[in-house]
């Protein structure tokens, strides 16, 4: 059994609930939540865009290898109407941040995701479900790389409940 950590994002549509149904149909497809952090309402980073993303991250527990809780992943993508050709925005990307301690580097799969420490939607949601998770290479923790980072604006709390 593995413990893998997933970062959910979505700039197209209902952002809270683009990142419910992939998080649910990732467990059904997947294994076993473990946590889920609140989304986190972010300006788009690493690419040009206007339309605000919601991001989440979720650690599962599953009993699949690596390549394929990424091709299950990316079932859920293309099932929830992930569209290629619309540039870099998207209804849902999921994204493998973390498996165990596992470090990988191949065409298809890069373990653990090489932008973590400097993605502030990556990290604010990351520390808000693991602040003590420790990076394999980088050995720092979640609040330790949120820590560093030099800009941490524009990065929005929202609730998952509207209450
Ligand atoms: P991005 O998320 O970087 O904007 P995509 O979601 O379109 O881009 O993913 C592009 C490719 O990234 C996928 O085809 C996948 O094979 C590859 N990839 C490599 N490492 C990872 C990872 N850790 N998690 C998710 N996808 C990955
Ligand atoms: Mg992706």
């Amino acid at each position: 059994m593995a413990q893998a950590f997933i970062g959910l994002g979505s700039n197209l549509g209902d952002g809270k609930k683009n990142l419910r149904i992939a998080w649910q149909r990732l467990l059904e497809e997947a294994g076993r939540a473990v946590a889920l952090s609140p989304p986190f309402l972010t300006e788009p980073q690493d690419m040009p865009s206007t339309n605000m993303f919601t991001n989440a991250v979720g650690v599962l527990e599953t009993e699949l290898p690596p390549y394929d809780l990424l091709a299950r992943m990316m079932n859920v993508e293309a099932e929830l109407g992930r569209d290629r050709k619309k540039g870099k925005d998207r209804i849902i990307d999921l994204d493998l941040l973390f498996y165990d301690d596992l470090v990988l580097n191949s065409a298809s799969l890069t373990v653990p995701h090489p932008e973590i420490a400097k993605r502030a939607f990556v990290l604010f949601p990351l520390a808000a479900v693991s602040p003590l998770h420790v990076h394999p290479i980088l050995h720092m923790t979640s609040l330790e790389m949120l820590n560093k980072l030099d800009r941490k604006t524009g990065v929005k709390l929202l609730a998952w409940e509207n209450v």
